[in-house]
């Protein structure tokens, strides 16, 4: 473990040098908290297993009937990482992301219901509340006589955050709130709502936090939105007209809102990503019986190679997601100040992951996989918003790559002047970028050791760990050619940002991987690693081939044509040929 926590593992990477301290070895949970999770797991699967035929018929009812939410308050679901002296379990990251994993197993709308609520909802008062508002607020959102729910987005303002119209103005020593939030998970069964709103000026003004609650005069919320998955999760607009606030409900510092929303979400990520790696385990659990049972051509469907490439595909992104995840929940349960490039990358790599596995799952019970009695098509139409939510998979990408350019940018003398100011807010929705290099250069302590390579890999596993080491030496490289390449441009190449973002995204999760195996191979020996040594090897080849074909792509694309289709796509507002 590093002593310097405010070290980043991708944003050091990306200038060549590998921390390798800081992912190896892969973070365990700690004893204490491993006993309180094997009791909690079976506790849940006792409580839901049987309830498959409900949670088909709350989808179709579009709601979580209210004795069952009942039931989740006796669970303790909504008490998860609430500290014991307020009445909760006090969970870390780690723990967190595998209770919720459990859950998402057997469903997503209850997942999301207890995720909004811990993830994003009351996780800001966690963070920066202060310990009157804690005192206040904690022990009910632990019992869940209180469920929260976090109100960001508006009409006008989705990826680009920044640009909310919701407004607080100051009438003495009061505060008016005005403004009207879309999608708010929880919405309707919430009485704490984490709020941001504008003020100051109009425009350009800043953004504040508050903690709104249900009683207060002036809030309401509308009808149940009617969705394409997660039905039976609440998902509402939430309204407030002239509601009256005090200093008493500011979240953080007054004008520090945008860091409190973007700390909450990246804070949140793993409660999302340990929900993906539950669905996927749910999907191959009911895959692999599907595919055993299902005879065609007499023999079960299981023996054919078809079916075995889509089941082996699965194991490898489940096991290589959960390795994201749970590397940036041991990172946030040691303290590291700054992990939210990693956070956003294990955010799409395991949303993504589950939309293929789901998909794939869905195509081997064929036919059985298309009708509502199974679960393949709920499963496929839940999992679907997790590319599109807590940041979409898009926005997000921009982020990671814009923040290794930023960097880099950084260190490249000759170009450095002609990019100032160009990271200063890339991505309205994710803020100004920190000055990582030189953060990182003055708490370096010591002479510059050489970064470039592992020393903490096992031998047998060093093959893996060449592939990439001969990524990140080519990572460095090809940050640094598209910046030269592109100048203070590079804002609006958005596809040479994509394939950065993708390589970085590739790097990370092999890196996590690649650490997973190695606690292994340490405690259990490499005999007894085999199958998690053939995940590895199926793994590094897939980033090998494809950080080699986005290499390739930064000097010889078709970047240029596919814009060129898009922009004469919209000129006529769609496909202009047709063979009659
Ligand atoms: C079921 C559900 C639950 C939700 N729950 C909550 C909640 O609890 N609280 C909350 O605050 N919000 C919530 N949301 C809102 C969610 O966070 C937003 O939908 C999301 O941030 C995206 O915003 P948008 O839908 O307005 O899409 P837009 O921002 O309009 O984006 C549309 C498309 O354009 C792309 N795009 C946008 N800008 C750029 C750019 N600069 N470059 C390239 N591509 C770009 C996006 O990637 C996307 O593909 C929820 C949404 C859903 C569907």
């Amino acid at each position: 473990m590093s002593d310097n926590k405010q070290i980043s593992f991708m944003r050091s990477l990306c200038m060549g040098e590998i921390e390798e301290e800081l992912i190896i070895p892969f973070p365990q949970l700690n004893e204490n908290e491993l006993g309180t999770v094997k009791d909690i797991l079976p506790t849940i699967d006792n409580w839901l297993k049987d309830r498959g035929p409900d949670f088909r018929k709350w989808d179709r009812q579009a709601e979580l009937p209210p004795e069952f939410i009942e039931e989740m308050k006796q669970m303790g679901l909504f008490g998860v990482i609430i500290p014991e002296e307020h009445g909760g379990l006090g969970l870390g990251a780690t723990a967190y992301s595998r209770v919720l994993q459990q859950v998402a197993r057997h469903d997503g709308s209850v997942a999301i219901t207890a995720g909004a609520h811990s993830s994003i909802g009351m996780r800001g008062l966690l963070l920066f509340g202060t310990p009157e508002q804690k005192n206040k607020y904690m022990p009910k959102l632990a019992s869940g006589e209180m469920i929260a729910a976090f109100c960001l987005t508006e009409p006008g303002a989705g990826s680009d955050a920044a640009s909310i119209k919701t407004k607080a103005v100051r009438e003495g020593k009061e505060w008016v709130l005005n403004g009207e939030k879309l999608w708010i998970t929880n919405g309707g069964i919430a009485q704490f709502f984490t709020v941001f709103a504008r003020t100051e000026k109009e425009e350009g003004g800043q953004m504040t936090a508050f903690i709104v609650t249900r009683d207060m005069p002036g809030v309401s919320v509308g009808p149940h939105e009617d969705k394409m998955g997660l039905r039976a999760s609440s998902t509402t607009t939430v309204f407030f007209e002239n509601v009256r606030l005090s200093d008493e409900h500011i979240l953080g510092e007054p004008g520090k809102g945008f860091k409190v929303a973007m700390k909450v979400l990246n804070s949140g990520r793993t409660g999302l990503g340990g929900g993906c790696v539950g669905a996927m385990k749910h999907v191959i659990t009911e895959a692999t019986k599907q595919a055993k049972e299902r005879t065609q051509f007499g023999k079960p469907i299981a023996e054919y190679g078809l079916v075995k490439q889509k089941i082996g595909h699965m194991i490898v992104e489940c096991y290589a997601s959960e390795a994201a995840v749970n590397m940036v929940a041991g990172l946030v349960d040691q303290g590291y100040e700054d992990y939210a490039v990693e956070a956003a990358i294990s955010k799409v790599f395991a949303t993504e992951c589950l939309w293929r596995t789901a998909d794939e799952g869905l195509q081997i019970a064929g036919g059985n996989g298309y009708m509502c009695e199974f679960p393949y098509e709920r499963i496929v139409r839940d999992c679907r918003v997790n590319r599109i939510f807590e940041g979409t998979n898009d926005i997000l990408r921009l982020f990671i790559a814009l923040t290794a350019m930023n960097d880099v940018g950084k260190q490249l003398k000759e170009i450095s002047k002609s990019l100032d100011g160009i990271f200063d807010d890339p991505i309205k929705g994710f803020g100004v970028l920190s000055d990582y290099a030189r953060r990182r250069l003055s708490a370096a302590t010591g002479v510059a050791n050489e970064k470039g390579t592992f020393t903490k890999i096992h031998p047998a596993l060093k093959d893996y760990s060449t592939v990439f080491e001969e990524g990140v030496r080519d990572l460095s490289a090809a940050a640094d050619r598209i910046l030269r390449k592109h100048g203070k441009n590079i804002i609006g190449k958005q596809f040479a940002t994509k394939r950065l973002a993708d390589i970085m995204i590739d790097l990370f999760v092999l890196a996590c991987t690649l650490s997973r195996v190695n606690s292994s191979v340490a405690a259990k020996g490499i005999a007894n690693c085999t199958k998690e040594i053939e995940i590895l090897t199926v793994f590094s080849g897939q980033v090998r081939r494809r950080t080699k074909g986005n290499f390739g792509k930064i000097d010889n694309n078709d970047d240029e044509l596919i814009k060129s289709l898009a922009d004469h796509a919209y000129e006529i507002e769609g496909y202009g040929w047709d063979t009659i």
